[in-house]
């Protein structure tokens, strides 16, 4: 691994939408598409073969010795947030292209092919819809729904996409065969303070949790602030805060299975000084890759709309957002990604990811590796966020190693060089217990 090349080769990347106020690469904008073809032109350069499906995914494949063995996958995205960070998304495709960079020039013939896929529209920023590319490839985007969502400009899902002269509908063409791909691996930061507070160099991610989300409206009494005593109001702001109290407690008590809740959204109404809050919405975000731990705060919130509404004599309502089932991650490459860092001498954190990933998606279809290296302060979607090239090193040579046994790297007279780390059937891959 060259980790000045790598460097370089980001840098080529992420210039396209830099400024000073953070990357601006929303998805399918020109910004993200002119990124993307730079890289479908670094690897043509490389000789690989690259194509591009029909939702903008680039898959760029370097050829095995066995050309219709299924393809060890590796990659990430390129589009970002609204005024996004330096590393979010790249460093995972560059760190990709950096492995093929190396097996070149180390003259590495492998047994299976390698592909990078560069993923489309994987943040939610611009249609709220979020890994778009991923879903796509495994055959379970919800093309009529996303299809007229818009944008901030009013701009459809569907003319983004022509705009982009993408193979155009429908959709379903991007779909993968099961037996396309051996493994997907991908190298992404942690979003998260974890890893840089206990000093680890990369985690290995177990399985990532996926949101439940509620939308909370309280209904309680408006009346005058000077003139109603305090035991007979029904104040919809204090039965709110009561409920985020509530949350806190109910997640604080699930802390060593990783759950956590929050109130990200709380409006209160009329929002006036000299008036008693008569509506409080809220809205709460609950996650976790242990789903009865899950759902145990999510009983004990239910539960507490009750006792807040005997309480405050208000009307506590809730409607479900989103209760999506949480993704665990193939434990034989976990085990395989674990030995790998004990070989290369890395410290590794076993740990969840609280944030969605295309590797989420891809885990439902092919057994998937996920390696988190670390976020300074955990900052995010920012253009603070930051993680040193030392950081992003010991990552990409960890998914170098982990390439190269997925793929098999073959000794000249075409034997493995070490043991073949085949498998003949891909494991059961599915929800956590
Ligand atoms: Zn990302």
């Amino acid at each position: 691994m060259n980790l000045e090349r790598l460097e370089q080769t980001w840098r080529e990347l992420n210039q396209i939408g830099y400024s000073d106020k953070g990357v601006m690469r929303l998805a399918y904008t020109p910004q993200e598409r002119q990124a993307v073809r730079r890289l479908a032109a670094m690897c043509e350069a490389r000789g690989m073969s690259v194509r591009m499906d029909a939702s903008g995914n680039l898959i760029a494949r370097r050829e095995g010795q066995q050309p219709h063995l299924p393809a060890v996958a590796s990659g990430s995205h390129l589009d970002a947030v609204f005024e996004g960070g330096s590393y979010d998304g790249i460093i995972g495709v560059v760190a990709a292209f950096e492995a093929i960079c190396s097996l070149d020039d180390q003259g590495i013939v492998t047994k299976h092919p390698i592909e990078i896929i560069c993923f489309a529209c994987e943040e939610s920023s611009r249609f709220g819809v979020s890994t778009v590319g991923s879903k796509a490839m495994i055959g379970e985007l919800d093309i009529d729904g996303v299809a007229g969502l818009t944008d901030r400009d009013g701009k459809t899902f569907r003319d983004a996409l022509s705009e982009c002269s993408l193979n155009g509908w429908p959709l379903t063409e991007a779909a993968r065969a099961a037996d396309d791909l051996k493994v997907f691996l991908e190298m992404h930061i942690e979003q998260g303070p974890v890893l840089e507070n206990a000093d680890i160099q990369v985690g290995i991610v177990h399985g990532i949790a996926a949101p439940t989300r509620l939308q909370v409206r309280i209904q309680g009494k408006a009346s005058h602030t000077g003139t109603t005593p305090m035991d007979q109001r029904q104040d919809a702001f204090l039965a709110a805060a009561e409920i985020g109290l509530i949350l806190e407690a109910a997640a604080l008590a699930e802390k060593e299975h990783g759950t956590v809740g929050t109130v990200g959204v709380c409006v209160v109404k009329p929002g006036a000084m000299n008036v008693v809050p008569d509506t409080a919405e809220l809205k709460i975000d609950i996650r976790g890759t242990h789903v009865s731990s899950k759902t145990t705060v999510l009983n004990k919130l239910y539960a507490g709309f009750r006792q807040v509404e005997a309480k405050r004599g208000v009307k506590v309502e809730w409607t479900m957002l989103s209760a999506e089932q949480p993704v665990l991650l193939s434990e034989e490459v976990t085990q395989s990604l674990e030995e790998s860092c004990q070989a290369l001498g890395v410290s590794y954190l076993k740990m969840a990811s609280g944030a969605g990933h295309d590797a989420m998606n891809m885990a439902r279809r092919w057994p998937t590796g996920l390696i988190f290296v670390p976020s300074r302060d955990g900052v995010s979607h920012h253009r603070e966020e930051y993680t040193s090239w030392e950081q992003i090193g010991v990552g990409a040579s960890l998914l170098e190693a982990e390439i190269k046994k997925w793929a098999v790297v073959l000794e000249a007279d075409g034997r493995p060089k070490y043991e073949d780390n085949e498998r003949t059937q891909p494991e059961q891959m599915g929800e956590s217990a």
